[in-house]
């Protein structure tokens, strides 16, 4: 590593950066940014130096997913430090405009806003910047894609024919604009019981692996519905820190091994 990765090749490349990858879906709700997130944990406790970037202009969902309330202090003029949960550096829009109020940016100003976040930060050295991408394929996604100079991209569907049908969109989009499709992700793949640990295939399963394999696309692996990983995710540790043992936690990290 630390060599010529496709990110140096397409031009404005970040310094101190080696890699960034986009975790992307072709709508909401799938399950995007907690994946993004534990995947970022899963990437750490591999060892990398690690940060999360959330691009999800219209949702910021990283202060509630990490539980970040404070204003990112500014270093000089021009630079911003990122804020830091559990050891990975953490930038998004949500710690610098009301969470509350509505955000009606347009494209331009959302791809303008994204790139500041990317350049002006003081990210320091990282291995691997996790980007948590807006849902859809529209244009903003398709301009960020080129802007951000990525490595790759995780795609994360649910087993939804609806869901894949929309994370095929995103494989075409990242396609389009030359960045490698690192694979898809099966998340809420199966429901397991808090209970009695029953597993139940509430949406049907293994249509994303097909999907993948159909697409000459890697699959990254299953996360299943558990009830654990949305109340660690409220209560803003998300289970690859909170319950790292738990297959819930091991699924995300096998995802992190198919990455690394
Ligand atoms: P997206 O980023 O695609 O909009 P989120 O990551 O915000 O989706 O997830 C939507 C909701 O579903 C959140 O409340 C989250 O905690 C929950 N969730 C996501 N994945 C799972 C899962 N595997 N098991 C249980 N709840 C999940």
């Amino acid at each position: 590593g630390g060599g010529a990765g496709p990110q140096q090749a397409r031009g404005g490349a970040i310094q101190g950066i080696r890699s960034i990858i986009a975790v992307a879906s072709g709508k909401g709700g799938v399950g995007k940014s907690t994946t993004a997130a534990n995947l970022a944990f899963a990437l750490a406790r591999n060892g990398l130096s690690v940060g999360i970037l959330d691009a999800d202009i219209y949702g910021p969902s990283m202060p509630r997913l990490l539980g970040l309330t404070a204003k990112p202090e500014a270093i000089d003029e021009k630079r911003i430090k990122p804020l830091e949960a559990h050891g990975v550096k953490v930038m998004s829009i949500g710690f610098l405009v009301d969470p509350e109020a509505p955000m009606i940016w347009r494209g331009p100003m959302v791809v303008s806003a994204l790139t500041q976040m990317l350049r002006d930060v003081a990210w320091g050295d990282l291995d691997v910047l996790v980007v948590d991408m807006p849902p859809g394929t529209g244009d903003t996604q398709l301009t960020l894609a080129q802007n951000v100079p990525l490595a790759g991209a995780v795609i994360v569907s649910t087993p939804q024919d609806l869901a894949l049908i929309d994370a095929r969109k995103g494989l075409a989009m990242f396609e389009k604009v030359d960045v490698p499709i690192l694979g898809i992700v099966e998340n809420m793949s199966h429901f397991v019981c808090p209970h009695c640990g029953e597993r139940s295939d509430v949406f049907g399963t293994g249509g994303a692996r097909h999907e993948a394999e159909r697409l000459g696309a890697r699959f990254l692996g299953e996360i299943p519905l558990h009830m654990a990983i949305r109340e660690r995710s409220d209560s803003g540790t998300p289970i690859v820190v909170a319950e790292p043992d738990s297959p819930q936690a091991r699924a995300f990290m096998d995802v992190a091994t198919g990455v690394l």
